[in-house]
């Protein structure tokens, strides 16, 4: 009889094929991305490691379409992700992406609510159905009762969850941290990372910058990077 193999049927989310990147500026050219090859699935949660310097920021920030690449692919659910007008790239990111940063980037003079509602505001959801879905979101991140308070009001892992809130309110398939717990203390940075598995739980996929290996050991997969390439996976 013949063995019959069952193989787990992945869908890739983001494909990257020898992506290549470099900074000019200062009358030379810095090489950080070489040659970097990366496939991640609908469904992971996964950490980008390495030390400072080594590539992670520029690497999240061409998956988010914040920044481009100088050569190589990048496929992200099926699409070629090249040379798209502003316009394209800010329809990709508000429907498909959300961004979490090591230091909140939050409205000082906004409350929790307002922080969380501002994305639908610029897809140009009313008002009232803004504030409705950003009470639920920030509900589900334990923070119902700190709706009204201004970021300055609120520690840092309250911070980063109106944060995550904002993140989700466009219902992002893919959730794109920057050392999201690059400011907290340990527990709370578990915390986070408790939330933070919630949500891979439902089914958006997750890639999270670090370069904590605790906060790594906390994801599926990893994946180092060392000097812009990638030399683990
Ligand atoms: P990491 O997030 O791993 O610390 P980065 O991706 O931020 O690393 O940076 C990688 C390298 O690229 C560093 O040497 C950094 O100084 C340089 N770099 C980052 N952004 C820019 C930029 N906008 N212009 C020029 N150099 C940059
Ligand atoms: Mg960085």
């Amino acid at each position: 009889m013949r063995a019959r193999t069952f193989e787990r049927v992945a869908k890739s989310l983001i494909e990257l094929e020898n992506l290549n990147k470099s900074y000019s500026g200062g009358g030379g050219s810095l090489h950080v991305l070489h040659d970097v090859n990366l496939r991640i699935d609908e469904g992971e949660l996964v950490s980008i490691m390495g030390s400072s310097g080594s590539g992670k920021s520029t690497l999240l920030n061409i998956l988010g379409i914040l920044d481009g690449y100088d050569s190589g692919r990048y496929t992200l659910d099926g699409t070629l992700i090249q040379d798209l007008s502003e316009r394209r790239a800010a329809l990709f990111r508000n429907r498909f992406i959300g961004f979490v940063f090591q230091s909140f980037n939050l409205l000082p003079f906004k409350t929790a609510l307002e922080n969380v509602a501002l994305p639908l505001y610029y897809q140009g959801v009313a008002r009232r159905q803004r504030q409705r879905l950003a009470a639920e979101y920030l509900e589900r991140v334990g923070l119902a009762d700190r709706a009204e308070h201004l970021p300055g009001e609120l520690s840092g892992g309250q911070k980063q969850r109106v944060a995550v809130a904002r993140a989700l309110i466009t219902k992002p398939r893919l959730v794109l941290a920057d050392e999201p717990t690059g400011a907290l203390d340990s527990q709370t940075s578990y915390q986070l990372m408790d939330l933070l598995e919630q949500i891979n739980a439902e089914g958006i996929t997750i890639v999270i910058v670090t370069h904590e290996a605790d906060i790594a050991a906390r994801t599926r997969r990893k994946i180092e990077l060392r000097d812009g390439q990638v030399v683990a996976q």
